[in-house]
């Protein structure tokens, strides 16, 4: 071009031709790349199947890959596309493949993913009622709704004095209660006690808690890990609760918080709410249900009953982002007492005033959570819950738990293996039963002597080999020192067919460890 560009709206790429130089947020740019950006993901769900579900890539791969530094140039999002496809994909491990089965499920679904689509693309910053007051009003409303499908009572509504909240994350949600629950402490006996204050949970409590408790500053020495057997199917037991309290009473400590769960991320047991909550009532110990996994499936009456007693607790949260076909992050938590949450987290710098806040008649999210900013997360969730309704939100979750079953029953039938716990939602563990006999554990490895090491070191060698296959991804726990595997349904294109082969893949991986002729 002869021109001078004096105003910087054209630059050189590469080539040496200019290329306009448009808006960076140009609408019909926006359009046209949109659309094959959709394309392209409508292509990877289309065909994800076909990749490892476990990621083969080295460590450091990437690297190798692309340039050290970025470049001064623009590019096409065709060019960027096509290394998405070549370099990235590879190097995922595909959380939406039917065939995944590890960790918990990370479920997206359509209506996830438009309703993540429409609030990244608003992108606004609702901080406070004022900011963007549909996403606080939004945020309230699907809460309340929410809150209602899993029956929580009231006082954990706005209706009843609580209120929910979108946090990113369960980690956020038990830091924030917990912090609420120090302050409303430190208020009634003063702030020089805060190395007295202790904190409960079970040696199945997600290690949230733990971190949780770093952060808030309390002595770590007062952080209590209170054993769970096989008896009580790895809950936790009112007589520990108790006796542990009581010790630490003697001790001279002061009980603070206990982190109850239902359906931890081992085993997914089950803590006995109700019971837990009667103990705690006598201490004045704030108590957090955790439900991050299995919150969900407290839509369906029939798995409302793990939550009994759930109205004598302080705060309740699950992550939607899990098992609730809503994108990460996504993490709902209710507090009865929004007070205790706001006094611990507010801060009123003076450019935020402003005369909805003063009106008292608005909820300001900011003085419910760690951060000032805050993703318009509610927009997700709603889509969730006005897409699907209800009905096919409980039929998805019954469906996996019925997947989950059938896995459960090959598994009872072939003697090699066993169940580990009783399954109570869609999370089966088993192993190859320490009945197998050490004779065959041999044919594989002149080591293993059929002691619970042994077994445990054959049942991990069965993960490995499984994993390996790329066909199908699980993973692992310890509890009560023995190895597991888990197999967990719950990625949103999940069907029969892929459990049947699942169970094909642990078979023939089994048979090489074990020899056929069991
Ligand atoms: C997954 C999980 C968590 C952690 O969730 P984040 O949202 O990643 O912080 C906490 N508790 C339980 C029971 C979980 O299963």
């Amino acid at each position: 071009m002869g021109s001078i560009d004096l105003y910087g709206e054209s630059e050189r790429n590469e080539t040496g031709c200019n290329i306009p130089f448009n808006n960076a947020l140009d609408p019909e740019e926006f359009r046209r790349q949109g659309h094959i950006v959709i394309d392209f993901l409508a292509d990877y769900y289309q065909n994800v199947e076909k990749y490892p579900v476990l990621s083969q890539v080295e460590p450091g791969y990437l690297r190798k890959i692309f340039p050290e530094s970025a470049s001064n140039n623009h590019d096409s999002i065709e060019n960027i596309l096509k290394d998405v496809q070549d370099y990235i994909v590879p190097g995922l491990t595909h959380w939406q493949s039917p065939n995944y089965f590890a960790y918990f499920p990370s479920s997206g679904s359509i209506a996830g993913l438009l309703g993540e689509m429409l609030s990244t693309g608003f992108n606004v910053v609702g901080f406070n009622w004022m900011a963007s007051p549909a996403a606080t009003e939004l945020e309230g409303m699907v809460m309340d709704w929410l809150g209602k499908l899993l029956n929580l009572p009231r006082c954990f509504l706005f209706a009843g004095g609580g209120g929910g909240v979108l946090h990113g994350t369960t980690c956020e949600a038990i830091l924030c209660t917990l912090v609420a629950s120090r302050d409303r402490m430190l208020s009634k006996i003063g702030r020089d006690k805060m190395d007295k204050l202790v904190v409960y949970g079970s040696d199945q409590t997600h290690c949230a808690l733990l971190k949780a408790t770093k952060i808030a500053g309390l002595d770590l020495k007062n952080f209590r890990t209170i054993k769970t057997s096989k008896l009580s199917n790895f809950g936790l037991s009112i007589e520990s609760f108790r006796s542990t309290i009581a010790a630490d009473l003697e001790a001279g400590h002061i009980p603070l918080f206990l982190c109850a769960t239902v359906g931890t991320t081992v085993c997914t047991a089950v803590d006995p709410v109700g019971p837990l909550c009667r103990v705690a009532k006598e201490f004045a110990i704030w108590v957090h249900v955790d439900a991050a996994y299995a919150g969900s499936a407290c839509i369906c009456p029939e798995f409302q009953h793990f939550m009994d007693g759930i109205e004598g607790a302080n705060s309740f949260s699950l992550n939607a982002h899990k098992w609730f076909f809503t994108t990460l992050d996504c993490c709902c938590l209710w507090v009865k007492e929004p007070k205790a949450l706001i006094k611990a987290l507010s801060t009123n710098p003076d450019y935020l005033n402003n005369k909805a806040t003063d009106s008292n008649q608005v909820v300001d999210y900011k003085d419910w959570q760690i951060c000032l900013s805050r993703r318009f997360r509610a927009m997700k969730l709603w889509l969730v819950l006005r897409m699907y309704g209800a009905t096919k939100l409980r039929n998805f979750l019954r469906s996996h738990v019925k997947m989950a079953m059938k896995f459960e029953e090959f598994v009872s039938n072939d003697k090699r293996f066993e169940l580990v716990v009783p399954r109570n939602f869609a999370t089966v563990c088993f192993r190859i039963s320490p009945l197998v006999g050490n004779d065959k554990m041999l044919k594989y490895d002149e080591e293993v002597i059929g002691d619970t090491e042994g077994v445990n070191k054959v049942n991990q060698m069965l993960l490995e080999s499984i994993n390996s296959t790329g066909q199908v991804y699980m993973t692992h726990g310890v509890i009560g020192g023995e190895y597991v595997l888990r197999f967990c349904v719950g990625a949103t294109l999940t069907e029969d067919r892929h459990v049947s082969n699942a169970w094909k893949v642990v078979q023939v991986c089994a048979d090489e460890i074990l020899g056929l002729d069991s």
